[in-house]
C-alpha cells in the first residue's frame, strides 16, 4: 500500500504521500464507510538504532449511521498521526513491532489502525436528532408515529369518566 525503503531514510527523513482508493484491501472491513480516498501524506525518519518515527496526516470522509436515527452521515477526517515504528516491543503500546532489518517499511497496517482510532463513535445528523421511536421503530425527525397520537382533549374527557365511576351513583 505505502512502502519505504529504509535504505533511503540514512540520508535523512523521507516524505510519504499516497491517495489511497476505498477499496484498497487493506482498508476492507472496517466499521464504517470511506467515502472518499485516504489522504496520507507526512515524513518517516529514523529514531534510533532500528527504530523509526513517522508524523503524518491523514484526511478522509467516512459515512457513519447517526447514534440515535441510524441515518447515514458524513464526517470529515483530519487526522495528525505519530507513529513509531520499533523491531523491539517498546513500552509505549502504541508503537508498531516490525521485523528485525527490514529492508523496507509498510505503512498500511498503521494507516488502517489509526484511521479507525480517528473515526468518531459517537455521531448524530443533527444536535436535536430525535431518534427512532423505541415501539415502531419510526424514524421522529419525519415526524410522530401513530404510537404516540398528539394529545385529543375527547380522549382526555373519557380518562376523566374512567377515574370516577362512582359519580353517576352520588
Ligand atoms: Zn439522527
Ligand atoms: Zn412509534
Amino acid at each position: 500500500m505505502l512502502r519505504v525503503h529504509l535504505r533511503a531514510l540514512a540520508a535523512g527523513a523521507v516524505e510519504t504521500r499516497r491517495d489511497i482508493a476505498p477499496t484498497d484491501p487493506e482498508l476492507a472491513d472496517l466499521e464504517f464507510h470511506l467515502s472518499d480516498r485516504v489522504r496520507v501524506s507526512g515524513r518517516l525518519m529514523e529514531s534510533g538504532p532500528g527504530s523509526y518515527y513517522w508524523d503524518a496526516r491523514l484526511q478522509t470522509t467516512v459515512t457513519v449511521p447517526c447514534r440515535r436515527c441510524l441515518e447515514p452521515v458524513e464526517v470529515t477526517i483530519d487526522e495528525k498521526v505519530r507513529v513509531l515504528f520499533a523491531e523491539e516491543e517498546a513500552a509505549d503500546p502504541s508503537t508498531y513491532v516490525i521485523p528485525d532489518h527490514a529492508g523496507e517499511l509498510e505503512l498500511g497496517e498503521a494507516i488502517r489502525e489509526e484511521l479507525i482510532l480517528a473515526a468518531p463513535e459517537f455521531v448524530l445528523c443533527r444536535e436535536d436528532c430525535r431518534g427512532l421511536c423505541a415501539r415502531c421503530g419510526k424514524n421522529l425527525n419525519t415526524g410522530p408515529c401513530d404510537c404516540r397520537p398528539e394529545p385529543d382533549p375527547r380522549w382526555l374527557a373519557l380518562e376523566v369518566l374512567k377515574a370516577r365511576p362512582d359519580t353517576d351513583t352520588e
